[in-house]
């Protein structure tokens, strides 16, 4: 049976814990968070002490980017990490993931990094109004951004800035990553997989939509040949660099025919969660299996599916049991807001099957917690 720690323990590790059962896999998280927080894996699958986890495990990964790099390098020294720790820290720091995309070449939005005023102002003249400020570290679900879209607000805009990068808990220097607003005509994201022997595979793109910052539906449908394999040969290409073992996620901006990578996520992803309904092989599954040496499953599209993220809110009405393949994940969380509780995953046999089942449960969902889904259902009539 192989032993896996994983770096983390909140839902993406729980889900791991999940499909790895019935492969006969043990998996364990390590919380590599300080604060107390009610865990959402089960408490008996949680190590407290790293070392310990680190000698009784086969194989070491993560389920997010923003790991101690002391904690990293402990790992790593034990040879049992994958992805690489250099892997994980380039997701973790949006300035190394800028130079990684630069270096490879992959087609990303316009940047300055930003560490002082002086640098702040030269990027409001050299970079197109308007700008998003990101903060290069720590940075999840839309936290850490600033929007500046008239340059009267840029004095308020640096004043909060400027607190944050003398703030920064992180023992690494904080800076500030200042990109051009990409006029996007939608976003997708790749989620692929690469094992040891350096054998790949990619889930078709997915079509991802935001709610304040935060993911909130996911759709997979039908797939444009073209754009799959620009995505593919951006995967290929940055896998191949990083010398990748594991499930890499790759957001991007499709601008007319063109993909602009907008990040990487050196883990399983949000926008991957469709997969446990809608691929013949789950992210999940599918990062265990590149991680402990064994053949990729099928990342093939069984149905149209859809993703929709339960953020905020614990209490979903039992009527959506009544449509046809919906799949309730909870995550078992406290509930706080903007906090992601759970997702719901739906499919069709077509993608008109599809609408039809978003519209119906989104005459259920609360609607202040949850998007109109029939406006996605729309798109895909
Ligand atoms: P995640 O939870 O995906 O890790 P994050 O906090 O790392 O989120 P980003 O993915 O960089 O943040 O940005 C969040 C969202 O903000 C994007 O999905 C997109 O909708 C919008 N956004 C970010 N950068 C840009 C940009 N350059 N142009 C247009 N929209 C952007
Ligand atoms: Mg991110
Ligand atoms: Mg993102």
């Amino acid at each position: 049976m192989k032993k896996v720690l994983v770096l983390g323990a909140g839902q993406l590790a729980r889900m791991m814990d999940l499909a790895g059962a019935p492969l006969g896999m043990d998996v364990k998280a390590f919380d590599v968070r300080t604060n107390n927080v009610v865990l959402p894996i089960d408490p008996e699958h949680i190590y407290g002490d790293l070392n310990q986890g680190i000698a009784e495990c086969d194989v070491i990964t993560a389920e997010f980017e923003h790991v101690a790099h002391n904690t990293l390098a402990t790992c790593e020294a034990s040879g049992k990490l994958l992805p690489s720790s250099e892997a994980i820290k380039i997701g973790g720091d949006r300035r190394l993931e800028k130079s990684l995309l630069d270096s490879c070449n992959i087609a990303n939005a316009k940047y300055v990094v930003i560490q002082n005023k002086a640098d702040f102002d030269s990027a409001i003249t050299s970079l197109q109004l308007p700008i998003i400020f990101k903060s290069a570290l720590e940075g999840y679900d839309g936290k850490g951004q600033w929007r500046l879209k008239d340059v009267e607000q840029a004095d308020t805009i640096w004043q909060e800035m400027s607190v944050f990068i003398n703030n920064a808990s992180s023992s690494i220097p904080q800076g500030i990553i200042a990109e051009q607003m990409v006029p996007f005509d939608r976003e997708v994201s790749i989620i692929g997989a690469r094992n040891s022997k350096g054998e790949m595979a990619a889930y078709p793109l997915t079509e991802n939509h935001h709610t304040n910052g935060i993911l909130s539906v996911s759709v997979v449908t039908s797939v444009d040949k073209k754009l799959q394999q620009q995505a593919f040969e951006v995967f290929s290409k940055l896998a191949e660099k990083l010398n990748y073992t594991g499930v890499l996620a790759i957001e991007f901006f499709q601008v007319g025919e063109q993909l602009l990578v907008n990040e990487i996520a050196p883990r399983v992803h949000n926008s991957g969660h469709w997969t446990q309904q809608g691929a013949d092989t789950c992210q999940f599954e599918n990062h265990l299996r590149a991680i402990c040496g064994l053949p990729l499953g099928s990342t093939q599209l069984i149905r149209p599916t859809a993703m929709v993220n339960i953020i905020g809110e614990d209490d979903i009405p039992e009527e959506i049991f009544t449509i046809p393949t919906v799949a309730l994940h909870w995550y078992d969380k406290e509930k706080r807001t903007g906090r992601k509780m759970g997702h719901i995953n739906l499919c069709g046999q077509t993608e008109l099957e599809l609408a039809e089942r978003l519209v119906r449960i989104s005459s259920l969902l609360n609607k202040e917690s949850f998007p109109d889904l029939s406006e996605f259902a729309e798109n895909l009539l």
